[in-house]
């Protein structure tokens, strides 16, 4: 089976020409779980079952000359927070453990009606809360390239399982960079798409103004593949942006000739030396590539982290006001209905969950909504008009995803603060709504993978792929 294709682009070409089948695309993916799942624990839950019954059925379409879509017996894997008729969907908390949508995400119907294969369900940090995925109430998922360090998260799971071969694509969740910091810690590529490109609907909610989903592949082409695949209105969820999905793919290989692209003079502090040469390394190859760079300032995102960690916070308390043990999974006893809730809440819930439903609570009561929930959103603001004033005068911008490569597990459990840290860089656009992707990038500390942050306007998945493609070049030739 070695010469099997492995890019998504290259598996759904080869089984919708017939050239493999469905079914041995999934049994070489199966054979990579069963070989290296105990270690890495990336999924809350694998469907073989029914993904090789989906393989099958795919193999029958093809030899009956009927047509399949455009990710045809792509194995794909999917974070443990979207949802999936029939199957658990946990969000890696007790509070949810048991539940079975009686619904699919959009995202998911799209890409079942694309031909792709759910193996099934990974691990998170739970509802999304954290930047290792040690914060899932089923224990942490392990890096694959370093199994003594974490994976990133809070898609961990999602990241770790096509670095590992056990999927050739996945999706994350991206509230303040699930998506994008994983993949650099992971050594992949994750995009967080425009707020509003892709669905939300079937997505459990954390921060509804800044949730967003998006892919995780082993090259740039195929999140443009996959991203076009889940992009695109949807009347289901009332902030769809009502338009088509953008053509992707064609802009990766495009070149960034004459572009401008975005160096942040004023970037937060605090990156691992070797993670800022790397960037260094991505300018000097984008200009080589005959792109422009350009000095901009964004004097406000310093302040992004403090904002983000009282705007999430809020809409978290809010969106998680419904797990109250009649609506959903556990429910523990009790003798009269409120102490029922609080003893549910207090059972199901883990300790990031109910510290960020203390944050978000406090910043949103009475006498405290104005000088905190308020303030960020003021905050929120100037963020976004740094980067229109930026915009202006470029592209794209880039800086790193993470400020560190990989880390140990226990590093940062004990110091929210340091956890937080995480995503600096990634947290503006969010906030800002706008896309932002990570490709991989050469090493840094320790040999671990380095992730390059692109960052674009809103609906600017067209440059940022073209910058994605430029790099994703240029890092084969980096030592
Ligand atoms: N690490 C951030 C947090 O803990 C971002 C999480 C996310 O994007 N879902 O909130």
């Amino acid at each position: 089976m070695a010469s099997l294709p492995t890019t998504a682009a290259d598996i759904a070409a080869a089984v919708s020409s017939g050239t493999v089948t469905a079914s041995d695309v999934l049994e070489q993916h199966l054979a990579a779980i069963a070989a290296r799942e105990t270690d890495v624990h990336a999924f809350n839950l694998i469907t073989t079952d029914a993904a090789r019954q989906h393989a099958a059925r795919i193999d029958a379409d093809i030899a009956d000359g009927k047509p399949v879509g455009a990710l045809a017996g792509v194995p794909l894997a999917l974070k443990d927070n979207m949802c999936t008729r029939g199957v658990e969907t946990t969000c890696s908390s007790r509070i949810l453990e048991g539940w079975k949508p009686p619904y699919d995400a959009t995202v998911v119907q799209r890409l079942r009606d694309a031909g792709a294969i759910m193996v099934g369900k990974t691990n998170l940090d739970e509802f999304a809360m954290g930047s290792s995925t040690e914060n899932s109430a089923f224990g942490p998922t392990k890096n694959p390239l370093d199994l003594s360090r974490v994976p990133g998260g809070s898609s961990g799971g999602s990241a770790a399982a096509v670095a590992a071969g056990f999927s050739a694509v996945s999706l994350g969740s991206d509230t303040g960079g699930s998506i994008r910091q994983p993949a650099a810690l992971c050594g992949v590529v994750g995009v967080k798409p425009t707020y509003g490109l892709v669905s939300r609907y079937g997505l459990v909610a954390f921060a509804s103004s800044l949730d967003q989903i998006g892919p995780f592949a082993t090259t740039v082409h195929d999140a443009a593949l996959v991203t076009e695949v889940i992009a695109g209105h949807d009347p289901m969820d009332s902030t769809s942006i009502p338009q088509p999905a953008p053509n992707l793919r064609s802009a990766v290989g495009q070149g960034v000739a004459r572009m401008r692209i975005g160096r942040v003079t004023d970037l937060p502090g605090g990156a691992e030396p070797e993670v800022m040469k790397r960037l260094d390394d991505a300018f000097e190859a984008l200009a080589a590539a005959g792109a422009e760079i350009v000095d901009v300032t964004l004097p406000s995102i310093e302040y992004a982290l403090t904002a983000y960690y009282l705007i999430a916070p809020a809409e978290a308390s809010s969106n998680l006001a419904r797990y109250d043990g009649v609506r959903y999974g556990l429910r523990a006893p009790a003798s009269e209905v409120n102490a029922m809730y609080g003893a549910t809440r207090a059972a199901g819930f883990g300790d990031e969950v109910k510290r960020r439903i203390m944050l978000g609570t406090y910043a949103l009561s009475a006498g405290y909504f104005d000088a905190y929930y308020g303030k960020a959103l003021k905050v929120r603001r100037l963020i976004a008009d740094d980067f229109d004033r930026a915009y202006t005068q470029v592209d794209a911008i880039l800086t790193p995803t993470s400020p560190m490569v990989a880390f140990a597990f226990g590093d940062k459990v004990e110091d929210p603060m340091a956890m937080y840290l995480c995503d600096v860089y990634t947290i503006p656009s969010n906030l800002a709504g706008h896309p932002a992707m990570s490709v991989p990038f050469g090493t840094g500390a320790h040999k671990l993978p380095v992730g390059i942050q692109i960052m674009a306007p809103a609906l600017g998945e067209v440059p940022m792929f073209r910058v994605a493609g430029a790099l994703e070049s240029a890092a084969r030739g980096l030592k």
